[in-house]
């Protein structure tokens, strides 16, 4: 383990040194995650490896238009050898879940992110924190190193760079970001059809989630810190899936007034998700999630914390008003 990232050069040298390649992201996969598993396994296709992809969760409905999503597959039952094993945005190597236990030996871990907390586990390290989306750090990569691109490569680099700045929005979003986006539409891409794919085709049974989350909405700190939650009682009789609720605490951040955003959802294993998003830079809520097991970026964080949603909610929530109260 090295505090200086691995070149781009030294990442690409080992990619070709081997043969065997898993392609790994985390549980709970969001759509930079899946993106970037895809760009890069499809680039190492080309190039005539033998790639593994996969993740706890397979493929998700919600992705499953992107182009080869049939190459996500859960990870097999019986541990494998590889040569090479990749972690993609994963921030600690146990968020890899059965990913990761499906690995039963590797000559060498590469581990590519862009979440702060990652406390840089594997052999060759790149973690790049100014980066809005683990897909622009691959774009980077498979360009600067002449890695294959096609199509079909470029459509999930935009999937996980557009997912995870909030469409563009979000403040690592940079001049950088809209010239990589350029270039990957150059290659032949349809903004307008991936971002209905994207954003204007959700399940009616996400709204209904939607209406039954905003009933539980609170303010607290002055009208600073907004949540809401989610029981397990209440996502049953919904039939939520896991992948239903990403974003939907995005309308808790819209509000003006908010710093912080919270979403709790009760789990089936006496924990509760905790989810926060934060509006001011001064207010980490990496920092707030730390405090709990937890990690993530300082504008976008999460953790899983035993307890009660009624105990969580008030620790966290005190938790956070403390912080918000530290910066006024
Ligand atoms: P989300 O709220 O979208 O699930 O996650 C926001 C960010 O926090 C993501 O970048 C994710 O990696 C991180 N994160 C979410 N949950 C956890 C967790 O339980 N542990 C850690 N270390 N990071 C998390
Ligand atoms: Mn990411």
């Amino acid at each position: 383990m090295s505090a200086v990232n691995a070149t781009f050069a030294e990442i690409a040298r080992a990619i070709c040194q081997h043969q065997r390649i898993a392609v790994l992201s985390h549980v709970r996969p969001d759509g930079d995650a899946l993106g970037s598993q895809l760009a890069l396994a499809l680039s190492l296709q080309k190039l005539g490896k033998d790639v593994r992809v996969w993740n706890e969760e397979g493929m998700l409905e919600k992705y499953s238009f992107v182009p080869r999503a049939e190459l996500v597959t859960k990870p097999p039952a019986e541990p494998e050898d590889v040569d090479l094993a990749i972690a993609l945005d994963t921030a600690i190597q146990n968020r890899l879940g059965s990913a990761l236990t499906a690995i039963r030996a590797t000559k060498l871990w590469i581990n590519i992110d862009h979440h702060l907390s990652n406390p840089r586990y594997g052999d060759l390290v790149h973690i790049d924190d100014s980066a809005p989306a683990t897909g622009q750090i691959l774009f980077d990569l498979i360009t600067t190193q002449n890695l294959p691109i096609d199509r079909d490569i470029a459509e999930n680099l935009y999937v996980a760079i557009s997912t995870d700045t909030g469409s563009f929005q979000y403040p690592k979003t940079t001049a950088r970001t809209l010239e990589i986006a350029a270039e990957l539409v150059r290659v032949g891409l349809d903004v307008g059809v991936i971002s209905r794919q994207l954003y204007e085709n959700f399940p009616r049974r996400r709204i209904e989630l939607l209406r039954e989350l905003l009933r539980t909405m609170r303010f607290d700190g002055n009208g600073r810190v907004a949540s809401f939650k989610l029981s397990l009682q209440t996502a049953n009789e919904l039939g939520v899936i896991p992948e239903d609720n990403e974003g939907l605490i995005d309308h808790l951040r819209a509000i003006r007034g908010v710093i912080v955003a919270v979403f709790f959802e009760e789990l089936p294993d006496d924990k509760i998700r905790v989810s926060m998003r934060s509006k001011d830079e001064r207010v980490d809520v990496c920092a707030i999630c730390l405090k709990f097991g937890g990690g993530g970026h300082t504008l976008a964080a999460g953790a899983r914390i035993r307890g009660t949603l009624s105990e969580v909610e008030e620790r966290v929530l005190k938790a956070v008003c403390d912080a918000v109260d530290c910066q006024s």
